[in-house]
């Protein structure tokens, strides 16, 4: 099924045609799970990856014999959708039974579930996202490249930033005549929040315009006068007709946390934003964005279809140089 994003609740281009100078095209990803194959553009599923090449892996110090078992994880996650799903007489989710609850939280534990790891045994990166050419042909491959592979360790806290750890992995889909059948994994994560759930995506094209703090002054001023915070229904510009929520490719960041970062390149280059992870598809205040179909649907965790949390339950944002994408990426979380 697509996903179709509802027509923004006022053409505000129509109310300030200037604003049209600060508009771009963002790819929502729109993941909802499902079966990816590994030819397929997925969040969360098996790469189309050579099976001659090494799996990358992080060879940070982590502790890695606690933590939580990523089957627990899975498993708890298969509970909670199946629990969920069943309808009692009145037609409402009956939720976990007691025994249910009592069986989740024992498996949400974190525990010392693998002593014979040590700080440095290498920790194989989590297949987070692969994008086809074909399926978002604005995100920007550099030649020769058809198809972008995001890749994760699933512990926090990299280097002096205590940066996430995510690569970047460029490739010519053609190149690849034996895949890997299965990625390796270690039996234990640091965070749940890292483990995304297998998607499918279905992309989708919406216009976005600039976060409100980088608009020129003038423009800033017009659309404060013109915004009615009285009223619960009126649109507003920054939840409604700037950023769009949920995963996506291209398109502005926000920066409703820390305010507006520049991001250059260490080439001095400009970088530009090559992709959002997000927590939720959307929330209580950016519900105009959720798409028609899902509108229909009264799925357990509907606005939360990857599992993935980041930063503080907000997004995760990865910039790239605007000359050369293989330069080294930058992350910011809001
Ligand atoms: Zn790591
Ligand atoms: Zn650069």
């Amino acid at each position: 099924m697509p996903r179709t994003t509802p027509p923004r609740p006022i053409d505000i281009e129509g109310v300030f045609p200037e604003l049209h100078e600060h508009a771009a095209v963002a790819t929502r990803l729109h993941p909802r799970p499902g079966s990816p194959a590994p030819a397929e553009s997925s969040v969360g599923g098996m790469l189309l990856w050579p099976a001659d090449e090494p799996w990358p892996v992080c060879t940070e110090a982590h502790q890695k014999s606690r933590g939580e078992l990523l089957r627990n994880v899975r498993e708890r996650r298969r509970i909670l959708d199946a629990a969920w799903s069943r309808i009692d007489a009145r037609g409402r989710p009956t939720g976990p039974t007691d025994e249910e609850r009592e069986l989740l939280s024992s498996l949400n534990k974190r525990g010392r579930y693998a002593p014979e790891l040590t700080e440095d045994t290498p920790v194989p990166m989590l297949p987070v996202l692969q994008v086809f050419r074909k399926d978002v042909p604005a995100l920007g491959f550099p030649e020769g490249a058809d198809l972008l592979q995001v890749l994760w360790c699933p512990f926090d806290a990299h280097g002096e930033g205590l940066a996430i750890d995510l690569r970047l992995v460029w490739r010519d889909s053609a190149m690849i005549s034996a895949p890997m059948v299965e990625a390796p994994e270690l039996k234990v994560v640091g965070r749940a929040g890292y483990v995304p759930d297998v998607c499918v995506l279905h992309p989708e094209e919406v216009v976005e315009h600039q976060s409100f703090e980088l608009l020129p002054n003038a423009i800033q001023n017009a659309l404060e006068e013109w915004e009615d915070w009285e009223s619960e229904e009126a649109p507003h510009y920054q939840y409604d007709l700037s950023v769009a929520p949920g995963w996506k490719v291209g398109g502005f960041a926000s920066w409703h946390l820390t305010g507006p970062q520049e991001m250059v390149c260490g080439c001095g280059a400009p970088m530009r934003l090559l992709l959002t992870v997000d927590t939720k598809e959307w929330d209580n205040g950016s519900l105009s964005w959720m798409p028609f179909e899902d509108a229909e649907l009264s799925t357990y965790g509907l606005s939360t279809p990857t599992r993935v949390v980041v930063g503080r339950a907000g997004s995760l944002r990865v910039f790239v140089c605007s000359k050369d994408v293989k330069h080294p990426h930058k992350i910011n979380e809001q």
